[in-house]
């Protein structure tokens, strides 16, 4: 099937399932202000549907929405250039999540690693929509009839279950309707991990605190956060190659290349065989660099909720007109009778 009858349009999203970390930023939301421009059309969302796939208490939930939505603005999500808006606004997500729940299979979601990892050993317990959570995500993207979507490596599993249930889709209505969707996956912080456990990605909603750099933490946190990280005893090495099997020293050199927009090796470069008392503050220099005039903004922004709220609302209304026609053609195909 041919792809290039798709307008190229990205659509990506964060659950506000807690505060924005330096992975959420290095892997997502730095590369979708990227995106911005003449050669795509950029859609993105607070997914709060996602977020209560596990608890979350209302009033933190709505704090968590505004905030998720005033760290994209505040990196430069331009709300005029793309899409902004939550996910509940427009309910045809969930409208056709339900098809997608009727075309995707049990065995497909038995699979996802980050169900097994959410769901542990408890599976039983947890709730159907977490089970479900990626047949919603494949419609997120398929209501757009999107072509890109950018994401970290943690998510790619889940894009290319978004493709399955695309071509099943027209496989099975024997039509040519869903695209298949390209993830985007690139950078040198495409999964930013733990910095307690360099086995771990880093998550909002992680144990520990100290695993994680949110992107509202200040200079000392931050410097701190760096300060304790977990490493190996071994200075840097000089080429990358010397990263190999020590997990903790690549992840900073990859946050560290990531936030300057050079390559690791270039990290390498500049810090030859430098031990952790040098490398980790200027790691923390840099963060609090960039992440500073972000975090002023964010707060700034969150101490007028009413201004979010409208601007979401906005993106809804927006995000509304190019769903339905697409939610509609879907109906038909599928055979529902519609007035
Ligand atoms: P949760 O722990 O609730 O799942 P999360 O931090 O994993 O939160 P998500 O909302 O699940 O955040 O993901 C939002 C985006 O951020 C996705 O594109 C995801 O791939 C990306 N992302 C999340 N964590 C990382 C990470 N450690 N490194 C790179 N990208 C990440
Ligand atoms: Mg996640």
């Amino acid at each position: 099937m041919s792809e290039s009858r798709f307008t190229p349009r990205v659509f990506s999203g964060i659950k506000p399932s807690g505060g924005l970390t330096l992975g959420n930023y290095l892997g997502a939301i730095k590369r979708w202000v990227d995106m911005q421009g003449p050669e795509f059309e950029t859609i993105y969302c607070v997914v709060d549907l996602h977020a209560i796939t596990v608890w979350q208490d209302p009033a933190e939930l709505r704090a968590a929405t505004r905030e998720v939505a005033a760290g994209m603005l505040a990196s430069g999500i331009d709300p005029e250039r793309s899409v902004l808006f939550n996910q509940s606004q427009v309910s045809q997500h969930s409208e056709l999540a339900w098809i997608f729940n009727c075309v995707a299979r049990m065995g497909w979601m038995n699979r996802m690693t980050q169900w097994k990892e959410k769901a542990g050993k408890n599976a039983e317990a947890q709730s159907l929509g977490l089970f479900a959570y990626p047949s919603l995500m494949a419609a997120d993207i398929l209501l757009y009839h999107a072509t890109h979507v950018p994401v970290g490596e943690d998510q790619k599993q889940h894009v290319e279950l978004t493709r399955d249930i695309a071509a099943k889709f027209n496989h099975d209505y024997k039509v040519d309707f869903f695209p298949i969707t390209e993830p985007v996956i690139e950078g040198p912080a495409m999964r930013v991990m733990n910095l307690r456990d360099g086995t771990r990605k880093m998550s909002k909603s992680g144990e520990s605190d100290m695993e994680r750099i949110n992107m509202t933490d200040d200079a000392d946190t931050i410097a701190r956060k760096f300060q304790k990280a977990r490493t190996d005893a071994s200075p840097l090495p000089e080429i990358v190659d010397g990263l190999e099997g020590r997990p903790e020293a690549r992840n900073l050199v990859e946050i560290y290349a990531s936030l300057a927009d050079i390559t690791p090796a270039e990290v390498l470069a500049r810090f030859p065989g430098a031990g952790w008392g040098t490398f980790k503050p200027a790691l923390a220099e840099l963060a609090v660099e960039k992440l500073a005039p972000i975090s002023r903004e964010m707060k700034r922004l969150t101490s007028d909720p009413a201004e979010i709220d409208r601007l979401l609302a906005r993106g809804a209304e927006r995000a509304r007109e190019l769903a339905q026609p697409i939610l509609d053609r879907t109906l038909d195909i599928v055979g529902m009778v519609r007035g």
